[in-house]
């Protein structure tokens, strides 16, 4: 590895000439000319097209890739230069507290922001029963569930998020309300509706496995009793898992399958977990809150009458969904996305999405697969393709240069010399600085969080 190196451009208009990846072949392509100006991509092709006069910078054995994208976070402002320096240039938040979330929606948008393009659904909308008040709006019935989704569309949102307790004439509701209005809806599963119903009742992706380990097992009936889904991973029917895989390549159904969250939660007795190089920069307040997931200290964090899953509920809930996973990615499988559900348990923005990767290479993924799933797919899924994941005349130039051949070693992606953020570049070192600082010095927020507990 060569020394880390960020040297932007001198003019508004240049040509980055090197090797590129192409994520709509899968592929990457050498000796391509990419002509930026401000924060368009002019064009791409052979560097002899060029105009003679374009200042052209060579890549010498770096690689341009679209910058990447996490499709599942819960947002907050401090997040932002963690995102942009890992090389995550989009990002979903998929719940949240409706005003700040639109807030921070403007504010990340913005021309010239240091921070990555922001898809928002707004609040979980749920039954009553999660444990997520801030970031939830609850309903009773069809007609409350309809009228919300008609308000967060009249607020603004870009898309509708599902959540756990939520019930299947509840559900069934807000998938046709949202489509009524043109809008995407992504679920988190569980208690009520399994992933069989959901996808049958039109749903557009799903999180987590969520709703899986149920609608393989209906016959062992966990569904609106307790929340017993970690046991129903301690076996997999590779049989039952493939005629359900079956149903979401058919419906084309999108899955975020955001593993380390399962991974994280089944470590948290690990001390290791504070070795990990993203340590210096977690503020102090998420720490104590990532702390209170310990198996030591599990009051409270669980809705009532669910019983506390032990290390070896957790484990064996890992290894099954690892099992799933694999299946699902035998199938090359065009639809799977990257997402982490920071800040979740030992899930900080930016470095989480490098350890998703990894575990999921881990279940079998290969590297063009993940890179697709990183860039052109991820993009799909969030419906800004038009203007991002690929590299392509027309598109905005949200990249990242990296040093190597992802290909070859998907390490590559952690190895980023710049992030260009609608045409702005900017220097990872100085961003990490920047969230280091606001690590060191954090307090706890008065603001309206994903949970009501840090
Ligand atoms: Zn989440």
């Amino acid at each position: 590895m060569t020394q880390s190196t960020f040297q932007p451009p001198a003019a508004n208009s240049y040509a980055l000439v090197g090797t590129l990846f192409d994520s709509r072949a899968g592929a990457l392509v050498e000796n391509q000319a990419v002509h930026i100006r401000d924060n368009r991509i002019v064009s791409v092709g052979a560097p002899g097209d060029l105009p003679h006069d374009l200042s052209r910078i060579a890549l010498d054995g770096q690689t341009l890739v679209p910058g990447l994208i996490d499709v599942h976070v819960h947002s907050e402002d401090w997040h932002a230069p963690l995102y942009l320096a890992k090389g995550q240039t989009s990002v979903r938040d998929v719940g949240c507290e409706i005003n700040s979330v639109l807030r921070r929606r403007d504010n990340w948008n913005r021309h010239g922001s240091r921070a990555p393009r922001l898809v928002c659904t707004g609040p979980l909308l749920d039954n009553p029963g999660n444990t997520w008040p801030y970031a939830s709006q609850y309903f009773n019935n069809p007609v409350e569930a309809q009228a919300q989704v008609d308000e967060l569309v009249e607020r603004g949102v870009d898309q509708i998020k599902t959540y756990a307790f939520i019930e299947l004439p509840c559900f069934q509701t807000i998938v046709d309300r949202a489509h009524h209005h043109g809008k995407f809806v992504v679920a988190h599963l569980g208690k009520h509706v399994n992933a069989r119903q959901a996808i049958e009742a039109g749903l557009d992706e799903f999180e987590h496995l969520s709703g899986v380990g149920e609608a393989m097992w209906t016959e062992q009936n966990v569904q609106g009793t307790s929340w017993e889904f970690f046991r129903l991973w301690s076996s997999v029917d590779i049989e039952r898992a493939n005629q359900l895989i079956d149903l979401i390549v058919e419906n084309g159904t999108w899955v975020a399958i955001t593993r380390l969250v399962w991974v994280r939660l089944a470590a948290t007795w690990d001390k290791g977990l504070l070795e990990h190089p993203q340590m210096p920069y977690v503020p102090g307040p998420l720490l104590k809150w990532w702390e209170t997931f310990a198996p030591s200290n599990p009051v409270g964090r669980f809705p009532k009458n669910m019983r506390v899953p032990t290390r070896m509920d957790r484990s064996q809930q890992a290894a099954g969904m690892s099992l799933f996973t694999s299946e699902l990615l035998r199938r090359d499988y065009n639809r799977v996305l990257i997402g982490t559900d920071v800040p979740c348990p030992y899930l900080l923005p930016g470095f989480s999405y490098h350890d998703e990767i990894e575990t999921l290479m881990q279940c079998g993924m290969s590297e063009r697969t993940m890179l697709q799933a990183a860039t052109l797919w991820g993009a799909q899924a969030l419906e800004i393709d038009d203007l991002v994941g690929s590299i392509e005349p027309g598109k905005l130039a949200d990249l990242i240069l990296i040093e190597g051949n992802p290909l070859d070693d998907y390490h590559a992606l952690e190895r980023i010399n710049a992030v260009i953020r609608d045409g702005e570049w900017l220097d990872p070192a100085e961003l990490l600085a920047e969230a280091a600082e606001y690590a060191r010095t954090a307090q706890p927020s008065t603001e309206r969080r994903m949970d009501a507990y840090y």
